[in-house]
């Protein structure tokens, strides 16, 4: 059983956020103990725990890099066992605004894996590690303190067969469990102010089906993403995943949710803001039947206001903040938070809450503003719209009309998208020149992708964005080494 001694640190959850915080935690604690729900099951299999593991999930550079420190090797471990390595902007097509992104070959690196192989993985360096234990089918009960409340001292589990709950205890908790993270109602129960919400009610609807796609589908990118535009707000998303199988995700807001059904499924991905996606899935052998996945509310918890906040226990996270996944910056953003984490663990001493929740926030700020300040580009999502968040709506897809032909642009772009760059950066005056130019400059009007050559519209080729006196033209030339 793990010991009672001051050395030892608890982890709520064994997910991304909980497997990233035992990686760090095990530099300065000799004991991490870890404690989840679920059975653990093998490298690239589904659990319970994890619904959302069905669903494609992209991993940003930022997140990418993140790894590969933390874990040494990490990029070339999958990949040798079978995710697929690309250039984030030479290998991808980016449609946004309906407009296609020119794509360009830059250096930074994207990989292509399914939820459950990347989080496998994890696992199994996160075994490795020396003072690491992950005890699993344990359910967590509710914190233990000190008779005055002041101070965490660990948590009671519970098998989660049932039975008997054991006490675990710990100079450190750190609750990784999740969008259902219990811990502001234990904050109330234990006396103490509970943690201001901030909420977008976006209503996503998520569906995903997996494909063997026909040869030459995807003529040579790695993945297709479609994004919702106001005119047509429904995002589609294809992309290669581990043993050259592709997944699939459709998404829509507000109730305007894709069906599950293969027919009412083809025909949510018919109606896509493009047809590219429609196209490539034409002849395809589908391997399952679509996943539904329902998530109502962006949110995030404002820890670093509360006054008052017990000693020992921190929260990382979805726990913290869960955003709309359409933007796939969870995991990055998880292990930003374990990255700033690790910044702030001075041995022996456990970081200050305020401290480190503060520190979080600001590690937050940048994504939730770029994923809340995109969803409030849809009028049908509700939310005040201070001047900034109309400006920045009105200028993007004016850089997305943009970067269809500048690399620049596009570069630029996709490095902010990828949680490299900060999105002030295409604020800057050159790169406001070089939009401006593109949107005057006729020869630069570039109109959102027509079908792929030679396959079907399936009905959807429509541009959710129409440009006045704009005339459909090809898309631009492949700017693709070799
Ligand atoms: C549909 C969808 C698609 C997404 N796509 C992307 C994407 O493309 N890219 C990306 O970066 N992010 C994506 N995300 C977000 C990403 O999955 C999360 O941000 C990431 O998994 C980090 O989550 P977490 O570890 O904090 O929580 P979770 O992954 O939710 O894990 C919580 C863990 O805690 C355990 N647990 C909960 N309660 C208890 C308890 N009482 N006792 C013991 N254990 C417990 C659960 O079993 C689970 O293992 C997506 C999310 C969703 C919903």
């Amino acid at each position: 059983m793990p010991g009672s001694d001051g050395d030892q640190v608890l982890i709520l959850g064994g997910s991304i956020a909980g497997l990233l915080a035992a990686r760090v935690l095990a530099e300065r604690f000799e004991r991490v103990v870890v404690v989840e729900r679920d059975p653990l099951p093998q490298i690239g299999e589904h659990r319970r725990g994890v619904p959302h593991g069905r669903h494609l999930h992209g991993l940003h550079p930022r997140g990418r890099e993140i790894l590969d420190e933390l874990f040494p090797g990490f990029t070339e471990t999958l990949t040798a066992d079978g995710a697929v390595g690309c250039d984030i902007l030479g290998d991808l097509r980016w449609q946004l605004s309906g407009y296609q992104l020119r794509q360009a070959a830059i250096g930074l690196p994207a990989l292509f894996a399914s939820r459950p192989f990347l989080e496998g993985h994890v696992r199994a360096m996160v075994r490795r590690l020396a003072g690491v234990r992950i005890l699993e089918q344990r359910s967590i009960c509710g914190l233990t303190t000190t008779p005055d409340r002041k101070t965490i001292t660990g948590a009671e589990v519970r098998p989660a067969a049932g039975g008997e709950p054991e006490r675990i205890t710990a100079s450190l908790v750190v609750d990784a469990t999740g969008r259902g993270s219990r811990t502001p109602v234990w904050l109330g129960d234990l006396g103490y102010p509970q943690p201001a919400q901030d909420r977008v009610e976006i209503g996503l609807g998520y569906a995903t089906r997996t494909y063997r796609l026909r040869p030459g589908a995807m003529a040579g990118d790695q993945m297709i993403l479609t994004a919702a535009t106001p005119a047509n707000p429904r995002t589609g998303v294809l992309a290669v995943t581990e043993g050259g199988r592709h997944m699939l995700t459709i998404a829509g807001i507000r109730g305007d949710h894709p069906p599950t059904d293969a027919a009412g499924f083809d025909a949510f991905v018919a109606a896509l803001p493009t047809a590219d996606i429609a196209a490539a899935i034409a002849g395809a052998h589908p391997l399952d039947n679509p996943v539904p996945f329902r998530f109502p509310a962006s949110v995030r918890h404002r820890y670093e206001r509360l006054t008052r906040f017990p000693a020992r226990l921190l929260v990382i996270g979805d726990a913290i903040c869960s955003f709309n996944p359409v933007y796939g910056q969870g995991i990055t953003v998880a292990a930003v938070q374990a990255m700033t984490l690790r910044r702030l663990l001075t041995r022996p001493a456990v970081p200050d809450a305020r401290r480190y929740f503060r520190a979080i926030a600001a590690a937050i700020d940048v994504p939730w503003d770029i994923a809340v300040g995109a969803d409030l580009a849809f009028p049908q999502i509700p939310g005040p719209r201070p001047a900034k968040v109309r400006l920045i709506n009105s200028y993007l897809p004016r850089l997305h009309h943009a970067a269809t032909r500048d690399d620049t642009l596009a570069t630029a772009l996709v490095r902010v998208i990828g949680l490299k760059d900060r999105p002030q950066t295409l604020l800057r005056p050159d790169r406001v020149i070089r939009v401006l130019h593109g949107n005057l400059a006729a020869d630069a009007v570039c109109a959102a992708p027509k079908p792929a050559k030679g396959w079907p519209s399936g009905g959807g080729g429509h541009l959710g964005i129409e440009v006045p006196g704009d005339e459909p033209r090809p898309l631009p030339a492949r700017d693709r080494p070799g």
